[in-house]
């Protein structure tokens, strides 16, 4: 099926695209990679009356470690950040397991986080690490926690005319580790069960810091503060990991269809909490400075 007709416009610099963004907020529409927006518009589930192309603002194409935090800038691909050395944990985890490498080439992290898919795999992902978003828009630059940037079902929190131009993930400074646990019917396939979970430990040993997020289990990505809280300040054990698994798993929502039933995807969910933790913790234990290093 073809889109209904739009308005085309390439954006020359961030403030021409905000702009531009302004000027209509209702029918305007950032284009990043294009790889849920065309389809939507195609299947005229989206009709915007004009597209803002960002694709030759290669100011934002960046993957980088700066003051603490790895910065993926706005045309950051996914296949950027699967060939950075400079992510680790359920970040490099999960990049990988984004769709196939056609749409890996083309669509941006920011673009699948502004776009609120509930089995889009990255925002799990980034509220199991903490990350921030920076939106720019006529008002300036502002960072927005994701907890408070993912507001529903395709839904954000950006107000009219602003953009996202970054997103922030924390480099611990301690022992950490995390990963991205995804089931797919076939590969490239959104998730039928996504479990982010991130560890950082402290000086004794116990947990300083953790975190869960669930993807296409809930009604769109959720941060399992319940279990989280079980976590932190505990000393990791089997036990307490089954424990943070079975309250994952009972505040995830899933429902029955083609993909499997509620209960079998409730018992999925147990499963991949339990081994994220524990692949979060042997990461968390190998990245631990060793004494008597002469290197
Ligand atoms: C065959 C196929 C399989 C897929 N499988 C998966 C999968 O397994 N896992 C997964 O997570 N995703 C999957 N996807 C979805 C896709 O990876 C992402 O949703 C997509 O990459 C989003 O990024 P984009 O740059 O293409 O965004 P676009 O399609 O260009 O935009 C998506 C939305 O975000 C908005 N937007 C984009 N950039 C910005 C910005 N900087 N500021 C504000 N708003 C912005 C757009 O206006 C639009 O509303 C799949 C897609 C396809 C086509």
């Amino acid at each position: 099926m073809f889109p209904a007709t739009y308005e085309y416009l390439r954006a020359g610099s961030i403030d021409e695209a905000v702009a531009a963004l302004a000027e209509d907020p209702d029918e305007t529409r950032i284009l990043a990679g294009g790889q849920s927006l065309i389809p939507m518009m195609k299947l005229r589930f989206a009709y915007p009356e004009r597209l803002v192309d960002i694709n030759g603002l290669h100011e934002l194409a960046y993957v980088r470690r700066e003051n603490g935090h790895v910065a993926v800038g706005a045309l950051a691909r996914h296949a950027d950040i699967v060939a950075s050395d400079d992510v680790t944990g359920a970040v490099a985890s999960a990049a990988p397991w984004v769709a196939d490498p056609l749409v890996r080439n083309r669509g941006t992290l920011v673009g699948s986080v502004a776009h609120c898919d509930p089995e889009g795999d990255w925002n799990s992902v980034l509220l199991a690490t903490g990350a921030t978003v920076v939106a720019q828009g006529p008002n300036g630059r502002r960072e927005i926690d994701i907890t408070d940037f993912i507001v529903g079902l395709f839904e954000n929190s950006l107000d009219e005319g602003e953009m996202v131009v970054e997103v922030r993930i924390p480099v611990p400074s301690g022992p950490s580790g995390g990963v991205y646990n995804k089931l797919e019917r076939k590969i490239g396939d959104y998730a039928t069960v996504g479990v982010a979970t991130h560890l950082e430990l402290a000086d004794d040993g116990t947990i300083a810091a953790a975190g869960i997020g669930l993807t296409s289990v809930v009604p769109y990505a959720t941060k399992v503060t319940e279990a989280e809280e079980m976590l932190v300040g505990q000393m990791p054990t089997e036990e307490l990991f089954a424990d943070a698994a079975s309250a994952t798993a009972a505040a995830s929502n899933p429902h029955t269809d083609v993909r499997g039933t509620e209960k079998w995807k409730r018992n999925i969910v147990d499963v991949y909490t339990r081994r994220g933790l524990a692949s979060a913790l042997d990461q968390a234990h190998a990245s631990e400075p060793t004494t008597g290093s002469t290197a």
